[in-house]
């Protein structure tokens, strides 16, 4: 027996959606999924006309799927927004080269200009030879905080007002979750917001906050998307593959724990660091500085991000 869309009652339903078990044919998950999205956008003001949104694309489903949904609501909805991609090259062979290509692809398919920074150029160093050098135990620390700045620079140099990233809820929730393991209060209670940096140059947004990663897929799958689907080679020493083990398993035993856990930490209220708390608590946190070495933020004054662990 032929199962019909829950929603139009007239096509066959091809899906049923992870997030609210809604059994839906492809053009009504396309229109649920996309609503959702400009709903978080604009309940969240995201943007503001006229804009210069840097879309951060590794070639991966979730920017990928980020920059074609942002070009389809920009002219759906006339957000005025001037996008572009802009990825960051690691240096790392057999992975980010292969993404690359996917992305230069993904220019030409939405018709938004792409802007590529390296490590190599920005740093002198790729990750191949970070980790030659350090080996894998803390390789992902390394290349994230260098890629959290390698983005605000090169959006910088571009002059872009805002960095859209393609983070979905599981990402979220898996931050949550590890910030909790790592007893990171502060962190703990920022990590769930929609809108961060607001400690670096540039403020970041996470329009998929809300959406889950399955629903990412299929939107990517149905579509016949172009995206890259192969893991960094250094993805398995990463303490967040544990993580995201767990929420896994959360969200077959309940589909609503990735969300459920998203709303806890934004429940979330540190003293000190949301107005409430009382000053000796404020005091008692790491305030940021810039780094002595190369002048970028770092977590606490007068030290040094990451660069003193690297031999110059
Ligand atoms: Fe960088 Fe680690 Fe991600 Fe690979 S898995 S791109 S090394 S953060």
């Amino acid at each position: 027996m032929v199962r019909l869309c829950g929603h139009c009652c007239a096509q066959r339903a091809v899906l049923r959606r992870p997030k609210t078990a809604e059994q839906l044919c492809r053009e009504c998950f396309y229109a649920a999924l996309e609503e959702e999205v400009h709903q978080t956008i604009v309940g969240a003001r995201l943007f503001r006309p006229g804009e210069r949104v840097a879309v951060a694309a590794s070639g991966g489903k979730d920017s990928t799927v980020l920059a074609h949904m942002l070009t389809t609501l920009n002219a759906r909805y006339n957000y005025g927004l001037d996008l572009f991609l802009l990825s960051i090259d690691e240096g790392i062979s057999g992975y980010r080269d292969d993404s690359l290509e996917t992305v230069k692809r993904n220019e030409e398919t939405y018709k938004i200009p792409l802007h590529v920074f390296s490590y190599k150029d920005l740093y002198g160093w790729t990750m191949d030879e970070i980790v030659r050098e350090i080996g894998t135990r803390s390789n992902c620390t390394f290349c994230g905080v260098f890629r959290r700045q390698a983005l605000d620079r090169g959006a910088a140099l571009v002059k872009a007002d805002k960095i859209a990233t393609g983070h979905n809820a599981d990402d979220v929730a898996e931050t949550v979750l590890l910030n909790i393991i790592r007893g990171d209060v502060p962190r703990l209670g920022r990590c769930a917001n929609i809108v961060t940096g607001e400690d670096s140059p540039l403020p970041r947004v996470k329009p998929f906050k809300y959406t889950y990663e399955k629903e990412i897929v299929m939107y990517a799958y149905f579509k016949k998307l172009d995206y890259f689907s192969t893991e960094c080679i250094y993805a398995p020493y990463a303490a967040r593959g544990f993580a995201r083990e767990f929420v896994k398993d959360l969200e077959a035993a309940r589909p609503r724990a990735i969300v459920d856990l998203i709303r806890s930490a934004e429940q979330f209220r540190v003293p000190g660091l949301d107005g409430v708390g009382n000053a000796a608590a404020a005091a008692a946190l790491p305030q940021p500085g810039n780094c002595e070495r190369c002048g970028y933020i770092s977590s606490q004054a007068g030290s040094a991000c990451l660069w003193e662990i690297i031999p110059s």
